[in-house]
């Protein structure tokens, strides 16, 4: 154990050292805590095959993922927080039986982008929303609940009523693994509530959306509660976003690229450029931020999802929304992704945003027109000079798109980017003719 780090206590009996699939699943390993140097030196088993884990169980199996062979989860022993006061998680990086990196590692993945982005002259931070249902336990898993035909203030004051321990509790255990929680409030759909968490840098922001999942289960377990994160729970309600916010800084000077600029906004030439990458690559990126076989059924116009390709300044409608410099605007300006949920991996996510970014900056794309209003309001020549566009229709619109992508495969990887198309090619052949709302229920308690 690092001396920085004050786990394990006497009351720490496990430690669990988790790994997101390319699906993205949380799975766990877990060991007693005086095993913890272990996990961190010598790892803990993981069949090599996991690297192709679909998210219902199922494996994307080929020759190179099969039966045989075997990789190593290794924790992070420098980022071992509490779950609880007798239970420790710390994320684990994928490595071969011999402890080099496995190519598959999305976490080692997400490191090498934030090297390649320094070296290209620029740093990052990103920040997460969590929009979830909280529902009763055995409500989760029931097909038609009826408790949605009662109206619901969105928004609203008085559904916070009762709801006040449970978030006390999450406020507590999110501080005590050192996770600060923004902001809390009762969400537009029924019995859909929201927290956000502070911008930090991209491996420990990474490391803290599968951390508050994990609390946010707990705590909603110890109220007789399920949290219900999947993009698209119920065919008829409200989905769940997981925006995410982002902000680059110049190495040099450690100036803003988002404000400060003689552009449009406040934009810096490289800030415009950062958004115009973004734009460029979103249909491609839709694979790693918004990938399930649900997260389709969620980016849908006029419920503020970002459900158009495009971007503008505190536009909604728009999967892009760029927020300024303003004194109600701690962080400073960010770009919120609004496409974004939380079926995505955490760590391909930030790494595929942060390719999209360092892209348009290098390569100097232009930035189109701002969207000032309702996406589809707009006429066609509106729409080009915008670069108005709607998602890929289908998922494998979007997995063509995704495998074709030359910027995720240079900096993410081929490796990677084969293994996620496999795991959708997968989809795509069972799911190809299951109803939408025989999918939002199979999917509902999956992320
Ligand atoms: N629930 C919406 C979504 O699916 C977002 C609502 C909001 O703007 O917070 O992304
Ligand atoms: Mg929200």
């Amino acid at each position: 154990m690092t001396s920085s780090n004050p786990f394990p206590t006497a009351t720490h009996r496990i430690v669990q050292g988790t790994i997101v699939d390319l699906a993205g699943v949380i799975r766990a390993k877990n060991v007693p805590a005086d095993r913890l140097d272990v996990f961190a030196r010598n790892g803990v088993g993981a069949p090599k095959v996991w690297v192709v884990f679909n998210a219902d169980n199922n494996f994307a199996e080929n020759e190179t993922f099969n039966v045989t062979g075997d990789l190593r989860l290794r924790l992070d022993a420098s980022q071992v927080r509490p779950l609880d006061e007798h239970i420790l998680w710390g994320p684990t990086n994928l490595v071969e039986q011999n402890g080099d990196p496995s190519e598959y590692d999305a976490r080692g993945v997400l490191r090498n982008v934030v090297d390649k982005a320094a070296e290209l002259g620029y740093t990052a931070r990103f920040g997460h929303e969590f929009e979830f249902l909280l529902l009763p336990e055995e409500t989760a898993s029931e097909r038609n609940p009826d408790i949605f035909a009662t109206p619901w203030p969105g928004y609203g004051a008085v559904p916070f009523i009762g709801q006040e321990e449970f978030f006390s509790d999450l406020i507590d255990a999110a501080g005590a693994a050192g996770i600060t929680l923004e902001q809390l409030h009762t969400e537009w759909g029924p019995y859909q509530y929201e927290v956000s968490i502070a911008p930090e840098d991209p491996v420990r922001a990474a490391d803290n959306v599968v951390l508050l999942k994990l609390l946010l289960k707990r705590v909603a377990a110890r109220h007789g509660l399920t949290a219900v994160l999947s993009p698209k729970p119920f065919v008829d309600q409200t989905g769940n976003g997981g925006h995410v916010h982002l902000s680059l800084n110049r190495v040099d000077g450690n100036s803003p690229i988002l404000s400060g600029g003689d552009l449009r906004y406040g934009l810096s030439e490289d800030g415009a450029h950062a958004i115009a990458g973004l734009h460029r690559h979103l249909a491609e990126l839709t694979a790693l931020l918004a990938g399930s076989p649900v997260s389709l059924l969620r980016l849908r116009p006029d419920t503020w999802s970002g459900a158009a390709i495009g971007w503008g300044l505190e536009n909604r409608e728009t999967a892009i929304r760029y927020i300024a410099a303003t004194l109600g605007n701690p962080h400073g300006a960010n770009i919120e992704i609004k496409a974004c949920d939380l079926s995505a991996n955490p760590y391909v996510e930030i790494a595929g945003l942060l390719a999209g970014a360092l892209d348009g900056i290098r390569n100097r794309l232009p930035l189109a027109e701002p969207t000032e209003g309702i996406p589809s309001e707009y006429d066609e020549e509106e729409r080009s000079e915008r670069g108005l566009s709607l998602f890929p229709a289908t998922f494998d619109d979007v997995t063509k798109a995704f495998e074709d992508s030359a910027v995720l495969r240079e900096f993410l990887g081929d490796g990677l980017v084969d293994a996620i198309t496999a795991i959708r090619n997968l989809n795509s052949e069972t799911y190809k003719d299951t109803p939408a709302e025989e999918l939002v229920y199979l999917f509902r308690n999956i992320w």
